[in-house]
């Protein structure tokens, strides 16, 4: 962790879903130049032994103004979004960064499937936005699971990208009984959707309990490891 922390200003708070929240932050001392899917640490004051260091994935490309997006979700009893859902535009946050390696591969020349489950999405929105800045080149295929209708993240964005590029496709899922059941959804679309074709490029992110079940599957279907690119909250 050798970036230098920073002051970072809340420059706007918005609520996309209940219990989701963006807030575009500002850092006041130098620009933090990052590849999409990649993330912040956040040292927040709270805790037993504060700084509590909670990391926060971009949610948009980089902007020429250096401000940051990110995209979280309000957990029940945890000590670092409550704190974050508490705060008022004007505040400010220490951070670092960027991190993580959790990016697209150089070689793009296979169909990319990513695969998130609620804030699990936050990552793939940003990579997705910046691969539809340039000219889209190969097939994408987009599952995004939520825990209910309501707390689908990104829903009409990604409704609208694709009707406007014919090689993204779009699959929302809805589980309402947790990673268990998202994962078993999942599986069984991705196995009526890719099942005897190609290898792809797969990208996962969430918490563990939906990630690694997936990465096995994909493993299980004569993936390597390494060829599954993951990133895990928890
Ligand atoms: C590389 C990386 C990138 C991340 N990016 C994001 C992001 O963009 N948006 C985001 O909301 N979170 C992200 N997280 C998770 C985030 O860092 C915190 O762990 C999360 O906000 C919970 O912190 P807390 O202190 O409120 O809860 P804690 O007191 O740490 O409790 C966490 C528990 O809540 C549950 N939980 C519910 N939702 C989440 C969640 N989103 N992440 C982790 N645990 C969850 C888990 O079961 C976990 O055991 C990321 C984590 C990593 C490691």
């Amino acid at each position: 962790m050798a970036e230098p922390t920073q002051r970072a200003s809340v420059l706007s708070i918005t609520d996309l879903t209940p219990h989701v929240r963006q807030l575009v932050v500002k850092p006041q001392t130098s620009k933090i130049s990052f590849q999409p899917g990649q993330w912040v640490s956040l040292k927040l004051p709270v805790g037993p032994k504060p700084p509590l260091n909670r990391a926060y994935s971009m949610a948009t490309p980089a902007s020429p103004t250096g401000e940051l997006t990110l995209v979280f979700d309000r957990v029940s009893g945890g000590l670092g979004s409550n704190y974050l859902y508490q705060l008022n535009s004007g505040a400010e946050i220490s951070l670092s960064g960027p991190y993580g390696n959790f990016i697209l591969p150089h070689t793009l020349d296979r169909e990319l499937i990513l695969i998130g489950r609620y804030t699990g999405l936050v990552p793939l929105h940003c990579i997705l936005k910046q691969m539809f800045l340039s000219a889209l080149h190969i097939p994408i295929l987009l599952i995004a699971v939520a825990p209910n209708e309501e707390e689908t993240l990104f829903h009409q964005e990604w409704l609208s990208m694709a009707a406007q590029h014919p090689l993204f496709r779009y699959l929302p899922l809805v589980a309402p009984c947790g990673e268990v059941e998202a994962v078993e959804k999942t599986t069984r679309m991705l196995t009526s959707l890719i099942g005897e074709q190609a290898k792809v490029i797969p990208l996962l992110c969430g918490t563990k309990a939906f990630v690694r079940p997936l990465r096995a599957y994909f493993v299980e279907q004569g993936y390597e490891r390494k060829e599954v690119k993951v990133e895990t909250y928890d």
